[in-house]
């Protein structure tokens, strides 16, 4: 059967997507691997009511997109766990503290935490987010990691470790394999007067009072029969004029006018892609994530609050982090440099070791969840992965096509805006339906 648009991948950025194609006339079919829509958002129930989000979960004040959607959607947005009470916990070998400074932080070493901030807020005002190739000297921030960045510019062991444990507390590359360039050009997408490199109010200050995941599944209910789940793309073949072919596993052939590509970039490396130009494909494959994984632990209540605790830490066990997703309910991350180490526990311990780490944090009441999820999302086929990853040289070698179209074939998804995000997904694919839908 023929379409206007075929979107591949029905995550935030392609439902977006079609959704915005269907109100603007087009024939539309979005095709899923999975037997569920979503992606990487993902949410399951307690038998009490309350929902965990076993995936993307909070956004921020500044994510205009993502918000302009919900409430279109009339959905809830509600203050996340950025207003939580209580004193952040950080955790590394030698202690556990609570609110600043750390425990690993001697004379002057504040000082100078504030004079390395004030030095990349700065510097960050000179990069323009949607152009960062612009900048006179991109080639040479790109190659710099933020930690040699750090150190060039005084930072003591004790400061480069604070910026560390926050980078892996969001379950990011590790700061010595990540682009200075990369990390300005985040902070530049979201300019914020607040005084810290990573402002946590604009970036996670929200979330939906419904379920993250509501979001992506009040779209695809919209859509109706116009999603089709447990469909893999595996090659698609773009021609000018149409009609472009989309071949799915097991051989059925989909044709359209045009494409929109909503696949993570490391599913998207296992499909086919003919008809496109070797330097757009060569841009798109050029991207890496950062692997992760989220372990949500769901309690009758807040019992981190016994300690003045907000249950937000930065932790140097496995687990890299832990905020309270709702009431009673922790979230935590497993950034990539210990993922590895999940993956080498066995099955059985992990659960069990993940909570000791909690108990770490907060009492022997971690101990006591009604239930546990782990979700592996760095090995999980169709995600392979967590967040995008700009390592040193990155931003340089996927250069300024990234983001950008070759129509009939559009591309959007979080990996396509600078990092990555649900504000990315749904940025990206709300622009990729107005591009299709203005070339007709
Ligand atoms: C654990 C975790 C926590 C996160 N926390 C946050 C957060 O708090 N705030 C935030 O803003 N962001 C967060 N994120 C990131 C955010 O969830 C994602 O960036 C966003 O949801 C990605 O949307 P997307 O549509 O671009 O991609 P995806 O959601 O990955 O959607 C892509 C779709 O393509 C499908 N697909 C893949 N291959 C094929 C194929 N061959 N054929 C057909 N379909 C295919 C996939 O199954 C998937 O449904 C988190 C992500 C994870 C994993």
């Amino acid at each position: 059967m023929n379409h206007d648009v075929i979107v591949l991948g029905a995550g935030l950025a392609g439902l977006a997507a079609a959704r915005d194609l269907a109100a603007g006339g087009a024939d539309v079919l979005v095709v899923e691997a999975r037997d569920r829509v979503g992606g990487r958002v993902e949410q399951t129930e307690l038998p009490d009511g309350r929902l965990l989000q076993l995936g993307g979960e909070v956004v921020g004040r500044a994510h205009t997109a993502y918000t302009t959607l919900a409430a279109e959607l009339g959905l809830t947005l509600t203050p996340s766990y950025v207003a939580e009470p209580g004193a952040l916990t950080r955790a590394t070998p030698e202690g556990v503290s609570a609110g600043d400074p750390p425990h690993w932080f001697g004379p002057g070493d504040d000082t100078c935490h504030r004079k390395v901030t004030d030095a990349f807020c700065a510097l960050a005002r000179t990069v323009d987010p949607d152009d960062p190739w612009a900048h006179p000297d991109a080639t040479a921030l790109d190659r710099l990691s933020v930690g040699d960045w750090l150190r060039a510019e005084g930072a003591t062991p004790a400061v480069v470790r604070l910026w560390e444990i926050g980078q892996l507390a969001l379950a990011d590359g590790s700061y010595e394999r990540t682009s200075l360039l990369a990390a300005l050009r985040k902070h530049a997408a979201v300019p914020v007067p607040g005084p810290d490199h990573y402002d946590y109010e604009a970036w996670e200050g929200l979330r939906v009072a419904e379920g993250s995941a509501t979001v992506a599944l009040r779209m695809a209910a919209a859509l109706g029969g116009r999603v089709r789940t447990g469909s893999p793309v595996e090659a698609v073949t773009i021609r000018r004029p149409g009609p472009c072919t989309v071949r799915l596993a097991g051989g059925e052939t989909l044709t359209a006018g045009a494409v929109v590509s909503a696949l993570p970039v490391g599913p998207l490396r296992s499909v086919t892609v003919t008809g496109v130009s070797e330097e757009r494909l060569a841009s798109l494959h050029r991207q890496r994530h950062a692997l992760a994984a989220k372990f949500v632990a769901a309690y009758d209540r807040p019992f981190w609050r016994d300690r003045g605790r907000s249950g937000l830490s930065e932790c140097e066990g496995v687990l890299g982090s832990t905020w309270p997703q709702n009431d009673g309910i922790l979230s935590a991350l497993v950034p990539p440099e210990r993922l590895a180490v999940l993956l080498g526990t066995p099955t059985p311990l992990r659960t069990g070791e993940l909570l000791a780490e909690i108990a770490r944090l907060y009492g022997e009441e971690a101990h006591r969840p009604l239930a546990t999820h782990i979700r592996m999302w760095g090995t999980d086929p169709w995600t392979q992965g967590y967040v995008t990853q700009w390592t040193p040289g990155d931003v340089t070698a996927v250069g300024p096509r990234h983001g950008t179209h070759e129509p009939p074939f559009y591309v959007c998804g979080s990996d396509q805006w600078v990092a990555g995000y649900m504000e990315g997904a749904v940025r990206t694919g709300r622009d990729a339906a107005r591009e299709a839908l203005r070339r007709g």
